[in-house]
């Protein structure tokens, strides 16, 4: 007889979403994420800032935490989010910690059905690498070979099942993520794969219906848009999708949104 383990079967209410955010993108970045998918993962999905915003708090119920990380894009204030971030996750009983950029697209059921196929008690490293080989660093002692590691880049996503994190603690719980990264003086999404990869040695899972804006968007077909997990955006590269006006949804997450969920209130019918 031949048996099939199928991992047990996970809800929304298993994954904690975190999204990366600075005061300055609370009005322009988070207004098109709080429109579209936040209101399918309220509950599921917290904000992580470096101000405190009453508007922004009241309009995610609360889910706003003011990580008093430096308001900079340096890899010092980025880890120490990642940081709080991580502890935030730690400090929940959820099975899966997924993290995100304020400029991602978040497909949540999507990305529910997706980790039904992961077993949150084993170890996954969930993510889309950016750079087509290993990340190299040269090692302390200059005789010894260099260290190469993937890491899934975090404007793109990346989940973490908690039996991983857990093993990640020494290197990254209790505020140790920020002083992990200093060490290396790398960014967060790299210091993650350092820990991951280097230290304990667990392999990153490609998953490419993950999305960061550093690969072209207008390529992924329209048919397979309900497919994909992340999108992202930047300047002269969005989805290609028919829908509003490029005016009205530059970023064109409305039209997608549309697209997926068609019974939202501003969606034309
Ligand atoms: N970010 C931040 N502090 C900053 C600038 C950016 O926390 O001073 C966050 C931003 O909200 C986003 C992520 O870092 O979630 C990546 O920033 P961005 O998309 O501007 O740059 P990228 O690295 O994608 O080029
Ligand atoms: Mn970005």
């Amino acid at each position: 007889i031949t048996t099939t383990l199928r991992p047990p079967t996970i809800t929304l209410d298993d994954v904690f979403i975190s999204v990366k955010t600075t005061k300055r993108y609370h009005k322009s970045r988070l207004y098109v994420i709080l429109k579209t998918w936040f209101q399918l993962a309220k509950e599921q999905t917290w904000f992580f800032t470096d101000s405190d915003d009453k508007d922004l708090q009241n309009k995610t119920y609360g889910h706003v935490i003011n990580t008093k990380c430096p308001a900079s894009h340096h890899r010092k204030a980025l880890c120490c989010k990642m940081s709080v971030e991580f502890d935030a996750f730690m400090d929940t009983d959820k099975k899966w910690f997924c993290h995100f950029d304020d400029d991602n697209y978040v497909n949540v059921p999507r990305l529910v059905e997706f980790l039904k196929d992961y077993n949150p008690k084993e170890d996954w490293y969930l993510g889309k690498p950016s750079i087509q080989r290993a990340f190299e660093i040269s090692s302390k002692n200059k005789t010894s070979p260099k260290i190469k590691f993937w890491f899934g880049t975090g404007g793109a996503g990346v989940c973490i099942s908690r039996a991983l994190a857990l093993k990640m603690m020494p290197a990254a719980g209790g505020g140790q993520f920020m002083r992990t990264g200093e060490k290396i003086r790398l960014p967060d999404d790299v210091t993650m794969g350092y820990i991951i990869e280097h230290l304990l040695k667990k392999p990153l899972t490609v998953v490419n219906q993950f999305h960061s804006h550093l690969e072209p968007m207008k390529f992924i077909r329209r048919e397979l848009l309900k497919d994909q997990i992340s999108f992202s955006y930047a300047s002269n590269n969005i989805i290609k999708i028919e829908g509003f006006d490029i005016l009205r949804d530059p970023t064109r997450f409305l039209s997608l949104h549309c697209l997926l969920f068609p019974y939202f209130k501003f969606c034309p019918r």
